[in-house]
């Protein structure tokens, strides 16, 4: 058997705006559970929606984060840096007829689903109806999609929410790899990522939860190990949605970063922890998070 890999986590923020209450939750919960395991956490600039970055707030992020004790073991990755890797993996991923060219538009897809009678929405993301599936009749390429029909359904273990179970080609459908604007969609990029990083355990918010069958579902194709998961509880804003820019989140205020902490603490169910400094508190919060979620 080979040795069992090292604990390592990370946390993984788009660069749309600075951390919030929010966002710190998921940092904190993955650099909690890499460190009760005596293991590594790396941090993951996720900067691949160029149009949605915003310039500079990367350095904003980790600065946050430093002033919160957050401090990863080796430089952080910029996804920007990747796109050889991501195209590698999509070109695995074509020769082995996991993923094909797709020459549809939105209103391609629109109108073919309604002109099945299935005009089905899931999170206003349409599920693809499989017209380019067998070949792009004639058309220029535009996207590249994963081809799931095939798949079984997806089974994998929840370390908070327990057992989860998705059909990928049911729920979701041929999911875009490569988008038209040239953009590569989130689901490659951290599965290549997650694999070049070393992720053994991905620790992240449980809005997230959705997209982790369609990322195991990419580890098979590409011949990933799949990392252990665990979605942590959201920080709800005033609208009773996930906490986010859009819904008034504050910037968190680092001038108090034990407050910061302690807020997130308690989100994530662990008891008031007593410290003076910021290491005192992470320093304490460990066998509490230990405790709730034991290494592995
Ligand atoms: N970049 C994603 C976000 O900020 C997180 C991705 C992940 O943790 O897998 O929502």
């Amino acid at each position: 058997m080979p040795p069992a890999a090292r604990t390592t986590g990370r946390f993984a923020p788009s660069p749309t705006g600075p951390l919030h209450a929010g966002s710190l939750v998921a940092a904190l919960a993955s650099w909690l559970d890499a460190r009760a395991a005596g293991g590594r956490w790396l941090v993951r600039i996720e900067d691949v929606d160029a149009p949605r970055c915003v310039p500079g707030v990367d350095a904003t992020i980790l600065a946050q984060l430093d002033a919160c004790g957050l401090r990863p073991d080796a430089p952080p990755l910029w996804q920007s840096t990747r796109g050889e890797a991501y195209q590698a993996a999509l070109d695995t991923l074509v020769n082995a007829g996991h993923a094909y060219p797709c020459g549809c538009s939105r209103r391609d897809i629109e109108q073919a689903l309604l002109a099945t009678g299935h005009p089905r929405e899931r999170h206003a993301e349409l599920i693809y109806p499989g017209t380019c599936r067998d070949g792009l009749q004639g058309r220029p390429a535009r996207a590249w999609r994963m081809r799931t029909g095939a798949c079984a359904p997806i089974e994998w273990i929840d370390r908070r929410l327990g057992p989860q179970h998705q059909d990928v080609a049911q729920a979701v459908g041929d999911f875009v790899l490569r988008r038209a604007d040239g953009l590569w969609a989130y689901q490659l990029a951290v599965v290549v990522d997650d694999a070049a990083q070393g992720i053994t355990d991905v620790v992240r918010g449980e809005d997230l939860t959705d997209n982790t069958a369609r990322q195991i579902l990419l580890q098979q194709a590409l011949g990933l190990r799949t990392p252990r998961y665990l979605h942590t509880a959201l920080v709800l804003g005033p609208d009773g949605e996930k906490l986010s820019k859009q819904n008034g989140a504050a910037p968190l205020d680092t001038g108090e970063p034990l407050a910061c902490l302690e807020r997130a603490g308690q989100v994530l169910g662990l008891p008031a922890v007593e410290a003076d400094t910021v290491e005192g508190w992470l320093h304490a919060a460990l066998p509490a998070w230990a405790a709730r979620y034991p290494p592995p």
